[in-house]
């Protein structure tokens, strides 16, 4: 097997806002792994947060490449495995080389990994749009500028109800929030019922990621359900949200692929938990494995390459929120260079 990859900057269409900063282009790493003359593509975007730059991804990368590329392939989830244990402080890093992998995997055997998976994809929840935090006066234009059936509103400042109001007079579209940690106890139980009134479905990761005491009150009392973001990171993470939150919200890149993201709606199916699968600004690349999976989930927030003014890849569509699937082998991209 053969590896390859490429960094690139992505450039947002308006600079992106959430409670924990703004950002104008998304850092990603794209990997590429050559078996048999058949190539598949892997994405993990870098997140300041989670402190892991694509810097780190290449090093990573390049150190051990050789054992990457030795690995015999036969199926995804044993190669997870390997990367796991290859680069155990690099989630992304193995996010990238798994997602990769079952591409590969899917273009070998010649299907779209939906139907390996035999998934039905009418069942696929539509995909909200974000609207990153602004002043009101913005936030109102961006939401008009992309009529939307569900839009997602980054909240957490202190204006935050006055905006979704302000947001609610023009459009009757399902509102989902997310405070993004930014929220006390007692700011939460206080905003939560004006958010219910002002039509919003739910919210994701209220407070502080650790704060699993105040969390605990807030599951109890909590007029909206409540997703696990922050919070949820790894696989161990699914059974700590149970009775805390009411759902979670997996993202490939956090969890270290589609393998264990596979693993982790199982476990939450089992404890009665919500599930959906969010984006961290990926390009059509990343953006696509989360719309393989999507038959399984209740929610879907997979708008990256909506909010970007260049993409690196093609074969994801939306038609208003649905999510508009080709019969192409593996994730169903093709890339524009490489
Ligand atoms: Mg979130």
């Amino acid at each position: 097997m053969k590896v390859n990859f490429k960094t690139y900057n992505l450039p947002f269409k308006h600079p992106f806002t959430i409670s924990k900063g703004t950002k104008t282009h998304q850092p990603t790493l794209i990997v590429e792994l050559e078996f048999m003359g058949i190539k598949g593509y892997g994405e993990a975007p870098a997140i300041s947060y989670y402190n892991i730059p694509v810097e780190k991804m290449v090093e990573d990368l390049e150190r051990k490449k050789m054992f990457v590329e030795k690995f015999a392939f036969s199926d995804p989830e044993r190669y997870w495995h390997y990367l796991h244990h290859l680069f155990p402080a690099n989630s992304f890093l193995v996010c990238a080389l798994d997602m990769a992998g079952w591409d590969l995997y899917g273009k070998l055997k010649r299907k779209p990994l939906h139907e390996l998976w035999n998934l039905d994809i009418t069942k696929s929840p539509v995909t909200d749009f974000t609207i990153g935090i602004d002043t009101i006066e913005n936030m109102v234009s961006k939401m008009k500028e992309k009529p939307w059936p569900i839009y997602k509103i980054k909240v957490g400042v202190e204006n935050d109800i006055e905006m979704v109001a302000a947001l609610r007079k023009n459009t009757d579209a399902v509102f989902r929030v997310d405070a993004n940690a930014g929220w006390t106890l007692e700011q939460a139980l206080q905003k939560i019922p004006l958010l219910k009134d002002l039509g919003v479905e739910m919210v994701e990761q209220p407070l502080a990621k650790d704060n699993w005491e105040d969390m605990k009150i807030l599951y109890e009392q909590s007029a909206l359900p409540l997703y696990a973001d922050e919070a949820c990171v790894f696989e161990m993470d699914v059974e700590k949200c149970y009775q805390h939150f009411h759902g979670i919200n997996i993202k490939l890149t956090k969890c270290s692929g589609i393998t264990p993201a596979r693993r982790m709606i199982t476990k939450a199916r089992k404890l009665n938990m919500e599930v959906m699968v969010g984006c961290m600004n990926e390009s059509s690349v990343g953006t696509a494995a989360i719309a393989q999976l999507a038959p399984l989930l209740d929610k879907v927030d997979m708008d990256g390459p909506l909010l970007l003014s260049e993409d690196i890849a093609e074969g994801v569509g939306f038609d208003f929120g649905k999510i508009i699937y080709n019969d192409k082998a593996g994730l169903g991209i093709t890339l524009k260079e490489f």
